[in-house]
């Protein structure tokens, strides 16, 4: 799995950094300053550090030279206060990778993070697995069942990819919206209940089973393990 580590001293944007990249599937660690963030990269390196400059004790500078001096290549998103240009300069010619003026949407910053990931690992997860009797290939929008394919809509595979890869966990409705419909096409959250209809009844086995839970008026979840194969 992926793993990142954000280094961000203020607590509430820390946590909604953490909360977003947990959600996209990373694993993250998360810490307030310089020295605590290299010795977690030495613990357990990080695939790619979100690095705030301006912190308290051992600012994003010292870091990203202390990383680089001793060899470490992760790639670094740099995060910069609105205006200081000369940080960004600084920042890029001591081996960061790109960097984020604050006030950024969590939105772009998860583009760049995918972005410098595709950059520098081109293969950051197996794309195919198993959970149930189902088998899924995601770049191929295939599932199939004991061998068989079921034909499902682009839009129904994307809202099982969804719940599929991340098995347990709850999306609301809203958040399946804004997943798998484009920003400028989203019904209503009404529409998600019928797509899910459609979706069970394609999945359902001979007993009913589905393998998709309704959970009260939140949303829905996956209720199977999900086994990813290894990459080849
Ligand atoms: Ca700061």
């Amino acid at each position: 799995m992926t793993h990142i580590l954000v280094v961000e001293d203020e607590p509430s944007l820390r946590q909604l950094l953490a909360n977003n990249l947990t959600f996209e599937g990373y694993t993250v660690d998360a810490v307030g300053d310089g020295i605590p963030a290299l010795a977690s990269q030495q613990a357990r390196p990080a695939d790619l550090i979100i690095l705030d400059l301006m912190l308290p004790e051992m600012d994003g500078f010292r870091v990203l030279h202390a990383l680089r001096e001793r060899q470490d290549q992760v790639p670094v998103l740099m995060l910069t206060a609105r205006g200081a240009e000369s940080d960004r300069v600084q920042g890029l010619s001591l081996g960061a990778d790109d960097y984020l003026v604050k006030p950024f949407s969590v939105l772009e910053l998860v583009a760049r993070v995918k972005a410098i990931l595709r950059r520098t690992r081109p293969v950051d997860r197996p794309q195919t697995m198993r959970s149930g009797p189902f088998r899924f290939n995601i770049p191929a929008l295939e599932v199939t069942r004991q061998g068989r394919q079921l034909d499902l809509t682009p839009r129904e595979f994307r809202l099982l990819e969804i719940l599929v890869t991340h098995p347990g966990r709850t999306h609301s409705r809203n958040e399946l919206l804004q997943l798998a419909w484009e920003a400028d096409a989203r019904p209503s959250p009404r529409t998600v209940d019928v797509h899910v209809a459609n979706l069970r009844k394609k999945l359902e086995d001979e007993e009913g089973h589905t393998w998709i839970a309704t959970v009260g008026r939140e949303g829905y979840r996956w209720t199977e393990p999900v086994e990813w194969d290894a990459i080849t």
